[in-house]
């Protein structure tokens, strides 16, 4: 067994849940991905999780779901708590609203928008990437790779010649992998170790609607790959 904690070099005392457990309201379905992780990572998850389930339950595209439906059932009794108020506010801080027009350019009015902290999601899929590499290869990702994650905002923010790159990094490899169900209707993810390298590549499907996107990678190559990034993202439309 693994004793070295998944996320650092700390010893493992404690279990990390992938996906975040978080994301599923209370019975939660019986998650059987762990992997092992000290407890100073662990307890430092848990606002990034909170971002990740509060900014994937207030998504329009998403409020069908059922797991999204009963997470927003109890938002008010969440916020009501007095520790809750100063998270409350940044998430109020975050709201906004614009005009939505579809992609012909029909008026669909004014609506309720939401801008995500990327920084806190990206960190949630480096570690959900971290996490599935080790219990798909029941081994820590190697000294000196590290991950590069894209949230579905970077995708969509892509001009055309980046996004047939990143098509073809993503669709084309794993095209041919199958879907591996960790939670019904709630978190999904396939993978493919490429060939002659170490180099692995991830999607992930969250609430059988919203994707993230993970590789592994060597660390001098992930320094080159971040000076290419977008910095805007486009707020996403809320559920009414
Ligand atoms: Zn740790």
């Amino acid at each position: 067994m693994q004793l070295t904690c998944t996320y650092c070099n700390r010893v493992a005392n404690t279990k990390d849940h992938i996906p975040p457990k978080g994301m599923f309201p209370k019975p939660r379905p019986a998650s059987p991905i762990t992997v092992p992780s000290c407890s100073n990572c662990n307890s430092s998850f848990s606002k990034d999780d909170e971002h990740l389930r509060d900014f994937l339950s207030f998504r329009e595209e998403l409020s069908d779901n059922p797991f999204v439906k009963q997470l927003n059932k109890s938002i008010p009794r969440r916020f009501d708590r007095p520790q809750s108020h100063g998270y409350f506010n940044y998430l109020h801080a975050r709201m906004g609203e614009e005009t939505v027009k579809t992609t012909s350019g029909i008026y669909l009015g004014r609506k309720a928008t939401f801008n995500v902290d990327i920084k806190r999601i990206e960190r949630v899929l480096g570690r959900i990437t971290k996490g599935l590499y080790c219990h798909c290869f029941e081994n820590k990702l190697m000294e000196g790779f590290n991950t590069q994650v894209y949230t579905q905002e970077y995708f969509l923010s892509l001009e055309p010649e980046h996004e047939e790159n990143f098509r073809s990094i993503f669709q084309s490899n794993l095209a041919n992998e199958q879907w591996f169900v960790v939670v019904p209707n709630g978190f999904e993810y396939k993978y493919k170790a490429l060939p002659n390298s170490a180099y692995t590549v991830w999607i992930f499907r969250f609430y059988s609607k919203y994707y993230g996107f993970g590789v592994t990678l060597k660390e001098e190559e992930k320094e080159r790959q971040n000076k290419n990034k977008p910095i805007t993202y486009r707020p996403c439309i809320m559920t009414e």
